[in-house]
């Protein structure tokens, strides 16, 4: 092993400046094996056995996709990191012989992505593996999703998720703005069609200001002259709101981990996972993975993820479909904003809503009806194995019995587009149900407790050697970028990083649920 002190304190070195000697390496060697701090001007790079050295092409660029490190979490995080690139220097093989890597994360979904974003941010030189079991990343939640980037205004004031999803949709406008990924600003109006919304979206607006939403009021006049096809008593507009296609941002986020020596193993699926007093071995499609930690984003299997670690849970995934069409080009200007009703208290979803999409097009919907398999998107699909699991589970007849009225009406609005249609005619009535085309759909992993109730916030699981999120609920795709630092926080620290008052996992708010 060998360790260089460059003479000269640097704040940083990019790999072009790097000593020439080590540059004469190949690209292939050159990703493993190093520890950067910019923080005290320290450059330290580890030789490991295998002649690995890193001179992390990602390190400036992270800087660059990803606000600076404080200078506290810089020196709180050298220890570790310290710990971490010299362990992995000496010994970077598991006993049989195979390579042992420091991450292993299941999931490329934008969560698990995100996950191995930070993780290379904050943990340069660490080796990382991805597994994911479609052929391609975003398959599920994240690329069926109404790719809104959401400003927050739901969240309770000071909750982590109204924290998260504030800085998330900052993130996430600064990641697009640097992969030069396109994104938009238009904004969004949230519709109050009767009195009693009237009512509601006065609420909305005092947790509006005291979450410190840029918003503004507008009376029926104003809201018929900004948007002349939406009908309501008054609207909220929110300025921040974007959209994006989130499956693009994936694409993105993966060629940066790649870039910067992390490996994404697709068509992997993960079959079984065993924690041992040196880490955790995990069979996959594709052989036996080992790692020092584990770290689960697997979404809609997420339960299943943690059962088969022999992790303990209270919970299991229950998915609700999220119902959309498109309209025809001819009502894709339909409007300029994003429409969306006033969120009724009652219902544990927001209501149907009109959303612009990136590529010039205009959704309606999604409603939110149970589904019978976790990941078969076509209408009527059902799949044994989920049905089993989902009714075998005491919380979900508990759940049943709470919420069957909306259960039956959104059934209904699932059957009969003429439904749908009255749904959507409330703020925009020039709809017509030949506008409805193209039906398509996302599920939704939805974490139902034990005692029935549905989980809004998240939800982890953590062992010596690995996290399981349970829980990654809407408006996670937003928020992607920050839930990654935190998920790290977490597995750095061992120790919870919790909102205020918030408990491991938030029951139902009392009045306003989280967007979707
Ligand atoms: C209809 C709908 C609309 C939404 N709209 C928005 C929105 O507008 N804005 C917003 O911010 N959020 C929105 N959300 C929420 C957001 O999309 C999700 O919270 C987020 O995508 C969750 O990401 P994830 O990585 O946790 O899960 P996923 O994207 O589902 O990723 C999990 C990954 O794990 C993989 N996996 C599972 N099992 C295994 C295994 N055994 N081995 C290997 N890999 C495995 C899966 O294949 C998958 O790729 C919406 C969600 C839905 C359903």
């Amino acid at each position: 092993m060998r360790i260089f002190f460059p003479a000269k304190p640097q704040r940083s070195i990019a790999p072009e400046t790097a000593t020439s000697g080590v540059q004469k390496l190949q690209p292939r060697f050159l990703q493993r094996g190093s520890f950067r701090s910019d923080g005290p001007a320290i450059y330290l790079l580890l030789i490991s056995r295998d002649h690995g050295v890193d001179m992390r092409p990602q390190a400036t660029r992270s800087r660059a996709t990803c606000p600076r490190l404080t200078t506290k979490l810089r020196h709180k995080n050298f220890k570790t990191a310290w710990r971490s690139s010299a362990s992995l220097a000496i010994g970077s093989k598991s006993e049989s012989g195979s390579k042992m890597y420091d991450y292993c994360i299941i999931g490329g979904g934008i969560v698990g992505l995100a996950a191995a974003m930070a993780l290379q941010e904050r943990m340069p030189g660490a080796s990382i593996v991805i597994l994911e079991k479609e052929p391609e990343l975003a398959r599920h939640q994240t690329g069926h999703n109404s790719g809104v980037i959401h400003a927050g205004i739901y969240y309770a004031p000071g909750s982590l998720k109204a924290k998260l999803c504030r800085e998330g949709a900052e993130a996430t406008k600064r990641f697009c703005t640097e992969n030069r990924i396109p994104f938009e600003t238009c904004g969004k109006l949230l519709v109050a069609t009767d009195h009693a919304e009237m009512q509601r979206m006065e609420a909305l607006e005092d947790r509006a200001r005291q979450n410190d939403i840029d918003y503004a009021r507008l009376s029926t006049a104003q809201l018929r002259t900004d948007e002349p096809n939406i009908a309501g008593l008054g609207a909220l507009f929110v300025h921040s709101t974007g959209i994006v296609d989130y499956a693009i941002v994936c694409r993105a986020m993966a060629r940066a981990i790649e870039t910067g020596g992390g490996e994404i193993r697709r068509g992997t699926a993960v079959k079984a996972i065993h924690e041992h007093e040196k880490g955790v071995r995990i069979e996959s499609a594709s052989g036996p993975v080992e790692a020092r930690r584990l770290i689960a984003c697997a979404g809609l299997q997420s339960d299943r993820i943690a059962l088969m670690a022999g992790v303990k849970i209270s919970h299991r995934i229950v998915p609700f479909r999220g119902e959309y069409y498109a309209l025809p080009a001819s009502k894709a200007k339909v409007t300029q904003r994003l429409i969306y009703p006033i969120p009724d208290p009652d219902l544990p979803f927001l209501g149907i809503h009109l959303t612009r999409t990136i590529d010039g097009g205009m959704t309606v919907g999604p409603n939110a009806v149970l589904g019978f398999s976790r990941e078969g998107y076509a209408k009527g699909s059902f799949a044994i194995a989920d049905v089993a699991s989902m009714t075998t589970f005491p919380g979900f007849w508990k759940m049943a019995r709470r919420n069957w009225r909306s259960a039956i009406s959104e059934f209904a609005n699932s059957a009969s587009r003429a439904r749908y249609l009255a749904e959507c005619r409330k703020y925009c009535p020039s709809l017509t149900i030949d506008d409805l085309q193209s039906p398509q759909a996302g599920i939704r992993a939805q974490a139902v407790m034990d005692d029935g109730s549905l989980v809004h916030d998240f939800l982890f699981k953590q062992t010596e050697r690995m996290l399981h999120v349970c829980n990654a609920p809407s408006p996670a795709a937003t928020s992607a970028i920050p839930i990654g630092r935190m998920i790290v926080d977490r597995m750095l620290e061992g120790e919870a990083t919790k909102a205020p008052a918030a408990p491991e996992h938030a029951r139902a708010p009392s009045v306003l649920a989280g967007p979707v």
